[in-house]
């Protein structure tokens, strides 16, 4: 099973957008499940899940004694997707839970509990260094950081970076880092330099291509339903994954200081 942490500490970099991307390119032939950690549930509501009652799912990895990831996803429209709900109550868990130790580590057990049943994980997270985004970080055997092609996003991607180094370093096992250039604005001067700037500061780490703007990936809604990911923003997604897995396959072909 692999597992794949989606996350910047950014927001409307297009996290959610790329987790649902990628999730869907992975269940074409895989067992896939995504959890969803940030408490604004935009990938939750995606899926069509009511806010109301609040549904069973990522909350409970961290309040239930010993809980089932299994027993807390749901199908999806999706063949051989499912998915683990975010709650509203997920944003005041820190606040709640700080004196509680081993909760920086309970995702992982959650996660070990399904190796057998998915072949990858997708987390998608939340734009803040939070215990959510330690737990996603801590589990993770991949990190994606998908980042706006916006002179802005590149001070999110360089915290974001540090955290994932910081990580790195407590846990002693490797998390392969990627940069996928999103939002991608062709037309504009600024997107072009930006670009360019990733890729001549960032190079091995980051994806030689970029997302570019698509109105058919405006609507996570529609990338959530069953009818087939179609466009230029859906075929850029197919090849970041396949860039994806050869990064997985040869870590050690990256220089780790890229930054
Ligand atoms: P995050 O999860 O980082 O907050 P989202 O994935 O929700 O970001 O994306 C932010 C907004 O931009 C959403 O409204 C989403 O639908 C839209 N969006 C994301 N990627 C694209 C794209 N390639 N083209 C057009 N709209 C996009
Ligand atoms: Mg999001």
């Amino acid at each position: 099973m692999r597992i794949w942490a989606v996350a910047n500490q950014k927001g409307g970099v297009g996290k959610t957008t790329t987790t649902l991307c990628l999730a869907r390119n992975l269940a074409a032939d895989a067992r896939v499940l995504v959890v969803d950690l940030d408490p604004h549930a935009s990938m939750t509501r995606a899926f069509g899940v009511p806010r109301q009652p609040p549904p069973i799912g990522t909350h409970e990895v961290f309040v239930a004694q010993t809980p089932s990831l299994d027993g807390l996803s749901r199908t999806t429209a999706i063949e051989r997707l499912r998915l683990v709900a975010a709650q509203p109550a997920l944003a005041t868990l820190e606040r709640r839970s700080a004196t509680q130790p081993g909760l920086g580590m309970a995702l992982q057990r959650a996660l070990a509990g399904v190796a057998d049943l998915y072949d990858h994980v997708l987390l998608d997270c939340p734009p803040t260094l939070s215990l959510l985004m330690v737990n996603a970080l801590a589990a993770a055997d991949c990190l994606v950081v998908p980042t706006q092609t916006d002179p802005l996003a590149l001070h999110g991607l360089a915290d974001m970076l540090r955290t994932a180094d910081m990580v790195e370093r407590s846990r002693k096992r490797s998390l392969v880092r990627a940069v996928l250039p999103t939002l991608y604005d062709a037309r504009t001067g600024s997107g072009q330099r930006t670009l360019e700037h990733l890729y001549a500061g960032y190079e091995g780490l980051v994806w030689s291509g970029a997302i570019p703007l698509d109105t058919r990936l405006r609507d996570a809604r529609s990338i959530a339903g069953n009818a087939p990911l179609s466009g230029r923003g859906a075929d850029a997604y197919a090849d970041a994954l396949a860039w994806l897995h050869t990064r997985i396959a040869a870590p050690a072909a990256t220089p780790a200081e890229a930054v």
